[in-house]
């Protein structure tokens, strides 16, 4: 075993400060969960969930709503690594799940500049209309967007802070924190160990 790899525990010591509680997220989605269920209701839903970033809230958002669903899942980059977005947009498959004439909801982890969503929702729609398309996220950043985005349903509202855990990643690592935190400044920036 290599003794030098941290556990959860003292990763979660790398954290400057808490902004969110396991219980207060999972409090919030109940409230998003259900927004979505009522605007739906009647109605499948077709989910388009951004990874990696998106993959714990989509799974614990989307217990939560009571709708036949189905969920596609595309994966981009815009942060390269980094903690500021580098304002490409890079999608890494080749092929965009066809949302023609369906309900679909646009789910993120974070609204930051606005590229990758508007990137995204451009995209699907370019590759056929669908019916209605709703996006929602679970942090929205409060900074000067480069692009606009109407957002249906948002967790909370934060500051320009570069934020970790509970999907959001620094370098890969911190995803699977259950809360979401502040990164302490001596963490960021630090070559990959
Ligand atoms: P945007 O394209 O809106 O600038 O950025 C959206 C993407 O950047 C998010 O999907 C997320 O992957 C990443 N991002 C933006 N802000 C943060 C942050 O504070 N922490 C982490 N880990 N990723 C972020
Ligand atoms: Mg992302």
């Amino acid at each position: 075993m290599n003794t030098a790899a941290p556990t959860n525990a003292s990763l979660r010591m790398h954290l400057d400060r808490v902004l969110f509680t396991e219980a207060q997220i999972a409090e919030r989605l109940d409230e998003m969960a259900e927004a979505i269920t009522q605007e739906f209701e009647g109605e499948t839903l077709t989910v388009v969930a951004l990874m990696h970033g998106g993959l714990f809230f989509v799974a614990d958002l989307l217990r939560r709503v009571d709708l036949p669903l189905r969920v596609e899942c595309l994966s981009v980059a815009s942060y390269h690594g980094g903690t500021q977005s580098s304002g490409r947009v890079t999608f890494l498959q080749n092929n965009l799940p066809k949302v023609a004439g369906q309900n679909v909801l646009v789910v993120d982890d974070i609204l930051d500049t606005g590229r990758t969503l508007h990137a995204i929702t451009h995209r699907l729609v370019e590759n056929g209309a669908p019916e209605k398309m709703q996006i929602g996220v679970l942090l929205d950043k409060n900074v000067k967007r480069a692009h606009e985005v109407d957002l249906d349903y948002s967790g909370f509202e934060i500051g320009n802070d570069f934020v970790v855990g509970y999907g959001l990643d620094y370098r890969g690592l911190y995803r699977n924190l259950p809360c979401i935190g502040v990164l302490k400044r001596e963490y960021i920036g630090l070559p990959e160990a």
